[in-house]
């Protein structure tokens, strides 16, 4: 298809409202799809969705966007992602290879990638992967930037390249002693400065969608006095609190060493385990961490491909997920086509487990979307329901990009993870705002971005 007709376009004024319908819509991962149906956006909100015949005879003064050869459903969140980690694809490896994965930190990615990170490289690498995922269909994120040398305004310096995109991003500085407790310190109150200046900077519109939270790296590199006021910080501040956990064998066996215990037995310890707590990777988990996690509402974000890139071994989402723990998806800035990281988890697991039916398309999908919304805190994004935030994607099914098989009810979610990709997204919308339009980028100079962020990359690699 030639993309659907859409009048719409990023910081252009409302009209009365918009129906954007398709051929098919997924208005919640988890719930059955809808074969000609459609939402109406006003204010940056759905405030009324169903069948599209009924919602332009409902609304016969509204502008519409046909999506016909599409499907409707919710943008992406990405519940991790590092927007820096992009300047480091293909950087050159270590002379000697990395034995594990703290060797793969200490001797090759602490001081060759972000120890030399410096704002105009951040802010290069903001402004290109934030286009990057508006095309793949994202519409929200969660960026952890660990730049020590960068200090202070780090998160200030991405803050514009991410505004400028009308993606939904919270941003975070992945405070660590590991440079001195001073630069450590100076991490947790970048995040607090942070957050407060976001928040002061008035309410959640078109151009101020970015937001903040609180961020630790890990118990192998932050002190329990350091962890304890991190959190303090985030439950003054109320926001959430992100530390990396259990990322390969390291951390658990470097706890049971220091701490006589196992990482998330250490945070239950510290009085820190709880709903406030967002524990991304969680791969190497002993039963009893998991106990925890689901005892103690800890939120979960999941990154199948990046734990393969890193050698760090499959992560137990089922047994969390049967255990009703709150689980997102997120690239680790690795392959930040959700498609692909969807792809990842389904294949992933069933490979794990033997067995074929141990994750469906619309688990993926519900950890793609709302999961991942949920994570973050993020309020009324991730489904596409009267009263939530207009974040939605057409994805082409028909026309030259389209499926060579039907498209029915009963397959539409296999179709999306399996056989669709970044390139097959046609527009996306955040807060009522087409960011994307005909696979393109509204307002953005690819070129001009990829050839600041190639000459910003050279620099880090020299
Ligand atoms: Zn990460």
């Amino acid at each position: 298809m030639g993309g659907p007709a859409s009048p719409q376009l990023k910081g252009a004024p409302a009209g009365p409202g918009l129906v954007v319908s398709a051929d098919w819509a997924v208005p919640a991962a988890l719930d059955e799809p809808q074969r000609q149906w459609g939402v109406r956006v006003a204010g940056g909100m759905i405030d009324d969705c169903g069948p599209a015949g009924e919602l332009r005879a409902r609304y016969p003064d509204d502008d519409l966007c046909d999506g016909s050869g599409c499907v409707l459903l919710p943008g992406f969140v990405n519940a991790h992602v590092h927007l820096y980690g992009v300047l480091a694809h293909g950087v050159p490896a270590p002379a000697q290879p990395v034995a594990d994965f703290w060797g793969f930190l200490d001797d090759y990615w602490w001081p060759l990638v972000e120890n030399a990170l410096d704002q105009e490289m951040i802010s290069a690498a903001a402004a290109w992967v934030t286009a990057e995922l508006a095309t793949g269909g994202t519409t929200s994120f969660f960026d952890i930037l660990e730049a020590p040398n960068a200090l202070p305004d780090a998160l200030f310096a991405e803050r514009e390249a991410v505004a400028a995109s009308g993606l939904r991003g919270v941003l975070s500085f992945e405070a660590t002693e590991r440079m001195g407790a001073a630069n450590g310190q100076a991490g947790l109150d970048e995040n607090a400065r942070f957050i407060e200046a976001c928040r002061a900077s008035g309410p959640s519109g078109a151009g101020n969608r970015v937001s903040g939270a609180m961020c630790i790296h890990t118990t192998f590199t932050c002190s329990e006095p350091f962890i304890r006021r991190a959190f303090e910080t985030a439950a003054e501040l109320d926001v959430f609190c992100h530390a990396h956990v259990n990322e390969g064998v390291h951390e658990g066996r470097w706890c049971t060493e220091h701490h006589g215990m196992r990482t998330l037995e250490f945070y239950e310890r510290i009085g820190v385990a709880s709903p406030r707590f967002q524990a991304s990777q969680c791969v190497q988990m002993s039963p009893r961490e998991i106990e925890i996690i689901a005892a103690t509402g800890v939120r979960v974000s999941h990154m199948p491909l990046s734990n393969c890139e890193v050698g760090g071994g499959i992560a137990p989402v089922l047994e969390m997920l049967q255990r009703n723990v709150t689980v997102g998806l997120g690239s680790d800035g690795y392959l930040n086509d959700m498609f692909a990281v969807m792809r990842g988890a389904f294949l992933l697991h069933r490979a794990a487990t033997l067995d074929p039916g141990a994750i469906s398309a619309a688990t993926v999908l519900h950890m793609a979307t709302e999961g991942s919304a949920r994570t973050l805190g993020l309020d009324r994004v991730g489904r596409l329901e009267p009263g939530w935030h207009a974040d939605l994607q057409l994805v082409d099914i028909g026309g030259p990009k389209g499926l060579p098989t039907p498209v029915e009810a009963h397959n539409l979610l296999d179709q999306l993870v399996l056989w669709r990709n970044a390139s097959h997204v046609s527009r996306v919308m955040v807060g009522g705002d087409w960011i994307v339009d005909g696979g393109v980028v509204v307002g953005a100079d690819m070129d001009r971005l990829r050839a600041r962020t190639l000459e910003q990359a050279a620099r880090l690699w020299s």
